[in-house]
């Protein structure tokens, strides 16, 4: 999503200037050093790794973005108005813009090596979308905790958010409280959301666009399981807002507790 707009717009454009507009967006960088840094120079690539972002900007230096909840990128054609929010400006040659808007400031921007060096440093798991199976199985085997906090755990895999580990766990049938999952259990829940992550990526994360038999489109308060018409529940579970189907994500023999 924004890795494809990036490259359809900012790629090998020489930057101009870049202007931090709001420093809270920064992280372990300083405004000056940023600007610095990016003027004169060309994002060659861009790839991405959970929803972080990395622009390359030579062999070592990488500007590196993390969108957030709020933020996103709008890359603004010649006199295009600027995003009321916007905490980051890059200007290039051409006369366009590459605005970081983030009303809330959940995202941040700062400066790498490399996208590994910068993985290792986070200490950020695997990315959920490139992660094989017998890595995830590896890695998930070893947790003797809950499985939905897990599954947020950015450090184990990276990239699974809050709604759509909602929608993995209910897609596999598993109840976001369970511990010491079964292999069967891994291995449906692995499928669970490569599918859910691919879905997401076709439907450019637009969640009215997912199919009614997904959780997300009923998951509020008094809505029902599109599989069998049970009421969903909410809790709190690791400090986060989880919906399940009391029904069908049952913490049946699997659970040892
Ligand atoms: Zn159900």
């Amino acid at each position: 999503m924004a890795r494809r707009y990036l490259q359809a717009t900012a790629l090998r454009q020489t930057i101009q200037a870049a202007k931090v507009k709001d420093e809270r967006i920064l992280a372990k960088v300083a405004a000056i050093e940023l600007e610095v840094a990016l003027a004169g120079k060309q994002f060659h690539s861009a790839s991405r790794h959970g929803k972080r972002l990395f622009l390359k900007l030579n062999d070592s230096l990488w500007l590196a973005l993390h969108l957030g909840l709020t933020g996103r990128l709008i890359y603004l054609e010649s006199e295009a108005e600027e995003p009321r929010h916007t905490r980051l400006l890059i200007s290039f040659e051409n006369g366009h813009r590459l605005a970081f808007d983030d009303p809330r400031i959940f995202g941040e921007v700062g400066l790498t090596k490399s996208p590994a060096a910068f993985l290792v440093e986070r200490k950020i798991g695997p990315d959920a979308l490139l992660l094989e199976r017998e890595g995830f199985l590896e890695i998930m085997s070893k947790r003797k905790g809950l499985i939905k906090p897990a599954l947020l755990n950015q450090n184990l895999v990276a990239g699974l958010g809050n709604l759509y580990a909602d929608e993995a766990l209910f897609q596999a049938g598993i109840c976001p409280k369970t511990r010491g999952l079964t292999i069967e259990q891994l291995i449906a829940l692995y499928s669970s959301i490569q599918d859910v992550l691919k879905t997401a990526l076709s439907t450019d994360a637009n969640l009215s666009k997912l199919p009614d038999s997904y959780l997300l489109p009923h998951r509020h308060p008094g809505g029902t399981c599109p599989r069998d018409g049970a009421l969903l529940r909410h809790e709190k579970i690791g400090g986060r807002t989880s919906y399940f189907c009391p029904e069908h994500q049952k913490r049946i023999m699997f659970d040892k507790k």
